[in-house]
């Protein structure tokens, strides 16, 4: 239990409002997007830069744990808390401080809503791509540091590509500012992609300066049904070797269309094994029409049955309801599942789907597999319930397979939801030693006393 006077000297900091600790309150900040949970001590919710850093200089000087905190829509555990920690809520910190036209540029404070940026700079024009799917959750601090991907990252790339530079607040409360708005920059380490990334293990990020591009003036959508995965899987490939790069290009299989079709009724055909929705976009409307009709050409010269393509804006969000109704239909399919992010070369896909069916089959544990097709990022859903011991048991087995699976294949744990907890495990079979060593040399470097999330990514 922290004693009272920590509480009071918080509580000077942050306004005594912003220091909770009633159950009520701490139960609520004892989840994230997975089936774990934990009630942290105390939460605290900063509203600057200034508070995080006075927060942190109490927390270095007491041996306090802190664990940072968005909207705790990771799927890593990340987030989570540990017993006798303080949950930094960076909520309150959701300002858009500018968005620089002439520099392309957006100057953001780290609990904006990722969607609430899109929609201010959108208003004026421009394009901010990431896109995760939990958009109107997650927050821009969130992303960066998970550095979080999207169906579009195959055309427009993932957060950390988008961050030039960053406010961090270090373990010890000083206030590191990296990077700024110029483009290119290479004065030192590149310490702004040292902390993307780092799942609030390295520092806590309070401000971000973002690239903008230009929105793109038209997209077409395209659904794809494949009677056969391996020939969806040869489609992708053979319409990224054609030279088109759509902006997205995701894959549902039977198990994953058969979830949504029970929930959702949309008709979707439940004999096929794959379906891949395809979006092209871009600045000249003829240019994006001529697009997706050669990928259509693709799609049904590599064995798809039935080729849609929208017409218009009613029938793309028609087209994307399949897509956007994963979540809630693998709600409605089990009480709890485990969202894997592996992410193989784009020509393994067809292996990686075969092997995940074998796992499901050995520990007899129904897998969803979804995901971003077109960048190998798959994301196997393990369907359980958490009160059987026994389906939890399988559960983490048959995790531990997907991820040796994604190592024997090229790949790699974790596309884009990073490792937490659930994947901590594993990580070194898949960067090995040396990389351990290194990155803890480098957190030992930033948090001698070990008070920033710790037990997260590495001990
Ligand atoms: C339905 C659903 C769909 C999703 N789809 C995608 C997807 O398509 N792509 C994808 O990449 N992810 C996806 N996710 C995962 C999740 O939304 C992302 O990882 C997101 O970036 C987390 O943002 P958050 O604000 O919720 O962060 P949190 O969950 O609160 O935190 C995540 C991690 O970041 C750390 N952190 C948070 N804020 C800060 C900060 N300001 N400074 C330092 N550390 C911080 C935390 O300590 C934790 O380790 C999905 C999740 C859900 C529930």
């Amino acid at each position: 239990m922290f004693d009272k006077q920590v509480l009071q000297e918080l509580s000077t900091i942050v306004g005594k409002q912003h220091v909770l600790t009633q159950p009520e309150d701490l139960v609520a900040y004892s989840y994230d997007g997975t089936f774990t949970e934990q009630r942290p001590e105390a939460v605290v919710r900063p509203n600057t830069t200034e508070q995080v850093s006075q927060v942190m200089q109490v927390a270095c000087r007491r041996d306090i744990k802190v664990v940072p905190r968005g909207m705790a829509s990771g799927l890593a555990a990340g987030s989570i808390p540990l017993e006798d920690s303080i949950v930094l809520d960076l909520c309150r910190m959701n300002r858009i401080l500018e968005i620089d036209e002439l520099n392309f540029t957006t100057t953001v404070e780290a609990g904006v809503i990722t969607q609430d940026l899109a929609d201010a700079v959108a208003r004026k024009g421009f394009f901010y791509p990431p896109d995760p799917s939990s958009i109107k959750q997650s927050t821009l601090g969130g992303n960066a540091a998970c550095n979080a991907g999207g169906p579009r990252c195959l055309k427009y790339g993932v957060t950390g590509d988008y961050v030039l530079g960053l406010t961090v607040v270090l373990a010890d409360g000083r206030v590191l500012r990296t990077g700024g708005k110029a483009i290119k920059n290479v004065s030192g380490y590149n310490l702004t992609q040292l902390f993307v990334g780092s799942e609030g293990t390295l520092g806590v990020i309070t401000e971000l300066v973002l690239k903008l591009i230009s929105l793109p003036k038209a997209a077409r959508t395209a659904k794809a049904v494949f009677p056969r995965l391996a020939d969806a899987s040869r489609c992708v490939n053979s319409i990224l070797t054609a030279g088109i790069t759509p902006a997205t290009i995701e894959l549902m299989d039977e198990t994953t269309i058969a979830t949504i079709e029970e929930a959702m009724h949309l008709g979707l055909p439940l004999d096929v094994e794959a379906m891949l929705i395809i979006e092209a976009d871009g600045m000249d409307e003829k240019a994006v029409v001529d697009e997706i009709e050669t990928i259509a050409a693709i799609c049904h010269k590599t064995g798809a049955r039935d080729v849609e393509v929208a017409r218009n804006e009613q029938e793309r969000t028609a087209l994307w309801s399949a897509r956007r109704s994963i979540s809630p239909s693998l709600a409605r399919r089990a009480p709890n599942k485990l969202g894997e992010d592996i992410s193989v070369p784009r020509s393994a896909i067809p292996d990686a789907v075969a092997a995940i069916k074998e796992i499901s089959r050995k520990h007899q544990i129904p897998i969803a597999i979804f995901g971003h097709a077109g960048d190998g990022n798959l994301h196997p859903n393990i369907l359980f319930d958490k009160r059987d011991p026994d389906q939890v048991a399988r559960t983490h087995k048959a995790a531990a397979d997907l991820f040796r699976v994604a190592v024997q294949l090229g790949g790699t744990l974790s596309g884009e939801h990073g490792v937490g907890t659930l994947k901590k495990p594993y990580l070194e079979s898949d960067i090995g030693p040396i990389a351990m060593d290194v990155m803890r040399s480098v957190r030992r470097a930033l948090d001698p006393r070990g008070i920033l999330n710790p037990g997260k990514i590495l001990d």
